[in-house]
């Protein structure tokens, strides 16, 4: 896709599922990419590995360069070090992508207030903070520069029993559209895009299980849920040039899970 062979791009949690599919296929577009995991250097190693054949096949030194960048993106200080790092080793940061992301199951009124804390602290307090440091390093050099957040069908579904989930992916909207209006003047383009139900890690209570997916899939008008490459490829699009006019959106990527589709028969013709 236009704009993006040679950019350099920071993926958080691109260890496994959705933000290791974005690692590789920025990585097959020419990005150079930073792979950031909390725990999991392996996890991040087999991300690399991953992409860099994608991106390189046989090919030693195809031109794309890799980085793995340990943070937890609910800390401020590790945030910091962690574009800083990036910085540093590319040159520059042209590319966010907010993607690290946790969820607790529990009746709203049972939460614990860790709980809580500890997924608004991942999911929206760390994308804010690594936006910010992001902005801070693209107005100091000058440079445009692109912020994608992976939201969710959630931020416009209410999801009981997610409480801190659900508020985390809806603060994710206003996050993206006073990032992108804030910063449109400045060529920093913030849009965000929203999964609907995805083959990963996180869904391994239903994705592992025959009869359970059978269920969320009878939700979903396509039929199917979605997988994490098909994520990859509109953030890959949201990130290129062929989307340059574009910002302050959330591109929703769910089969039409947000079409409604208990309205898929008329209720009382
Ligand atoms: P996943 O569990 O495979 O990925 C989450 C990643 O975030 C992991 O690599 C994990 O190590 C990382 N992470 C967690 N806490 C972190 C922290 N404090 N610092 C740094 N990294 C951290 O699941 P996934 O489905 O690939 O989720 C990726 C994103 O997609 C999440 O933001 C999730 O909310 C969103 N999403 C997923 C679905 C889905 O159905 N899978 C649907 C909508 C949105």
């Amino acid at each position: 896709m236009k704009g993006l062979k040679g950019k350099n791009a920071l993926i958080t949690g691109a260890t496994s599922g959705i933000g290791q599919a974005i690692a590789i296929r920025l990585a097959q577009e020419g990005c150079n990419i930073a792979i950031n995991y909390r725990k999991s250097p392996e996890g991040a190693e087999n991300t690399e590995e991953m992409a860099l054949q994608k991106a390189c096949g046989d090919i030693q030194n195809c031109g794309v360069q890799s980085l793995l960048v340990q943070g937890d993106v609910s800390q401020e200080a590790d945030i910091v070090e962690m574009v800083n790092t990036v910085v540093e080793k590319f040159g520059s940061l042209d590319i966010l992508v907010n993607n690290a992301g946790i969820q607790t199951a529990s009746p709203s009124h049972e939460v614990q207030t860790a709980d809580f804390d500890r997924v608004i602290g991942v999911n929206l307090r760390g994308a804010y903070l690594c936006a910010r440091e992001t902005i801070k390093h693209l107005l100091s050099q000058n440079r445009p520069g692109i912020i994608i957040n992976v939201s969710s069908v959630h931020e416009i579904i209410p999801r009981p029993m997610y409480v801190s989930y659900s508020i985390s992916k809806g603060g994710m909207e206003n996050l993206t559209k006073t990032l992108a209006l804030e910063y449109a003047k400045q060529g920093i383009r913030v849009n965000a895009i929203a999964p609907g139900a995805t083959i990963t890690p996180i869904n391994e209570d239903w994705t592992e299980d025959p009869e359970k997916k059978a269920v969320v899939e009878s939700h979903i008008p396509m039929g199917r849920a979605g997988t994490a490459a098909e994520m990859a490829a509109a953030v890959a699009f949201l990130a290129s040039d062929e989307a340059a006019y574009i910002t302050g959106q959330t591109l929703f990527i769910d089969g039409g899970l947000t079409l409604y589709a208990d309205f898929r028969e008329a209720w009382s013709a």
